[in-house]
């Protein structure tokens, strides 16, 4: 484990959290209102399937992202109504998530790419400035357009950074960009390992030379926003 890997992106405090790892963002419509539907369904399903066994997935029956990919119906809304897992130790028997589809050990000591993409002061950044589960989660998926965009404001808009009102506003409606633009490209979004990451990132990042549009359109906010 590496220096930035000791802050907890998953869960980092009572006003967000994330749960793409557990194949959230593997909805082929990752609409806010979509997702939260399913989550609001938690209680009720992980209930359900618990008493009968099952560790369905969700993906099934539903148009997905990737299909090699599991989407975990134990996800759902704990406290302060963001997302997480239902069968946690905090919230379970400490050993209800060994009869999940991928087990205790790895629900507990996954880290996704993002934990080590981003410098301590980037995941600080999003910790501090990005309240919203939505839009801190689209900035946990794709960490190298989160970098992309802490670094522009860094290097052309410091000033931005000064005023904490006025950089709140900005990442959340830059991440409202990069959202619709993510929403409307059809494969996966969410990558278990850096590799895999690499390799399809191009397709969606804004790094991408591809997306001169989207670079256009948070510009464009940025600016409108100073
Ligand atoms: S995707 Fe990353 S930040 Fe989100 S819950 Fe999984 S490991 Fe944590
Ligand atoms: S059981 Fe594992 S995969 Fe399912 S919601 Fe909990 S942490 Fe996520």
């Amino acid at each position: 484990m590496n220096a930035y890997e000791t802050i907890n992106l998953c869960q980092p405090n009572g006003e967000k959290s994330c749960c793409a790892c557990c194949g959230l963002f593997n909805f082929r419509d990752i609409s806010r209102e979509n997702l939260s539907r399913f989550l609001d369904g938690g209680a009720s399903r992980s209930s359900s399937l618990i008493a009968t066994g099952h560790i369905t997935d969700q993906g099934d029956g539903h148009v997905i992202r990737d299909k090699t990919s599991y989407i975990c119906p134990h996800q759902g809304l704990i406290y302060n109504k963001r997302p997480g897992c239902l069968l946690h130790p905090h919230y379970r028997n400490s050993s209800m998530r060994n009869d999940s589809f991928f087990g205790e050990k790895i629900c507990s000591g996954f880290l996704c790419p993002a934990h080590t993409r981003l410098t301590t002061e980037h995941k600080k950044t999003i910790i501090e400035l990005v309240d919203d589960w939505y839009f801190y989660s689209v900035a946990i998926i794709d960490p190298d357009s989160t970098i992309w965009l802490l670094q522009l404001l860094h290097d052309r808009y410091p000033i931005a950074l000064q005023r904490e009102s006025a950089v709140r506003k900005i990442i959340t409606e830059c991440l409202t960009v990069h959202s619709s633009h993510l929403a409307v490209y059809p494969g996966p979004i969410f990558f278990y390992s850096e590799s895999e990451y690499n390799v399809s990132k191009e397709n969606f990042s804004i790094l991408s030379n591809n997306i001169d549009q989207e670079q256009n359109e948070i510009i464009a906010v940025i600016e409108k926003n100073l």
